[in-house]
């Protein structure tokens, strides 16, 4: 058994130590979401039909679509203009429980390549000041490519270390969609490069990160904290050890309709990987 099964193991059980890994042993289908700050729903769906290619909606989402066809979707000029975008429906999830709004400054701390962030444009129908910061020159240049594909010609993107923000800054909403082990994206052909050592890498990385977006964030400001990890040490365990020393705490969000889960801490959503699902966590936040 390797080091991330054991540990699995451990935390979650051997019932849900067995969902967890049936859901490793099966390849996901591709999803994508239509781009609305671009298109619609009907008009991408008549491009798609034009060339019989078939997309099945998921309920808690109209912009998001199931579909078997990916390498066709990507050669159409419509996923070339930016209307639709390549992503995991877990991934689509913290945008939406953070709900942006026109006129609201918003922070994306680590945005690369520029899925969420497109997102958070998309809902706010390009009317939220949002500040994407990426500190990987690579991917940032990745997430500048997303952003201007994507049509999101409002968003400020920073190639910086997001630890390292002025804190003179301040935003009324944050979305950290932390760096982290990946352990909910296994697959039958990608695994996770997993250690303990690694794993406290990236601890110590998420709670520099939280840190600091607790203190950029304004009272009565609410952030969602995520990760597509399902190790409770990356997780909830990292929010109790943060949050009452920062005067923040949970605001409890239910999972959408039909999503299976694994059990968490109270008011937080953790996504067990299945047949439509990478494991995932998603918490939100308010800072009092
Ligand atoms: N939110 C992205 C999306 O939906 O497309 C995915 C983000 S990925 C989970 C985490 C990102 O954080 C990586 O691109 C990584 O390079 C970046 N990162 C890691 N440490 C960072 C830091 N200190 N400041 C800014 N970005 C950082």
């Amino acid at each position: 058994m390797t080091e991330l099964a054991e540990l699995l193991q451990q935390e979650y059980g051997g019932r849900e130590y067995g969902l967890i890994s049936a859901g490793y042993a099966v390849e996901r289908p591709a999803s994508f979401r239509v781009n609305t700050g671009k298109t619609t729903v009907p008009e991408v769906l008549r491009l798609l039909g034009e060339k019989g290619i078939a997309a099945e909606a998921v309920g808690w989402y109209g912009a998001a679509f199931v579909t078997r066809e990916e390498e066709a979707i990507r050669a159409l000029p419509l996923y070339r203009d930016g209307m639709v975008y390549f992503q995991s429906l877990s991934s689509m999830l913290p945008p939406l429980y953070l709900a942006p709004a026109a006129g609201e400054s918003i922070l994306d701390m680590t945005a690369a390549p520029g899925g969420k962030t497109t997102e958070l444009y998309a809902l706010s129908g390009g009317k939220a000041l949002i500040t994407a910061c990426e500190r990987d020159k690579i991917r940032f240049g990745r997430l500048k490519f997303n952003l201007e594909r994507q049509g999101a010609t409002r968003v400020t993107a920073l190639n910086c270390d997001a630890s390292r923000l002025d804190e003179f800054l301040s935003f009324d909403k944050i979305l950290l969609d932390a760096p982290c082990t990946g352990s909910g994206t296994v697959t039958p052909h990608t695994s996770v490069r997993f250690s303990r050592d690694y794993l406290n890498r990236c601890m110590r990385l998420q709670e520099a990160l939280l840190g600091k977006a607790l203190r950029l964030l304004k009272r009565g400001g609410t952030m969602v904290y995520s990760t597509c990890s399902v190790l409770r040490e990356e997780n909830g365990e990292l929010l109790g050890r943060i949050l009452p020393k920062a005067g923040a705490e949970i605001v409890p969000i239910a999972p959408f309709g039909g999503i299976p889960t694994l059990v968490g801490p109270e008011g937080t959503v953790t996504v067990c990987p299945s047949e439509l699902y990478e494991g995932f966590f998603v918490a939100k936040i308010i800072k009092k």
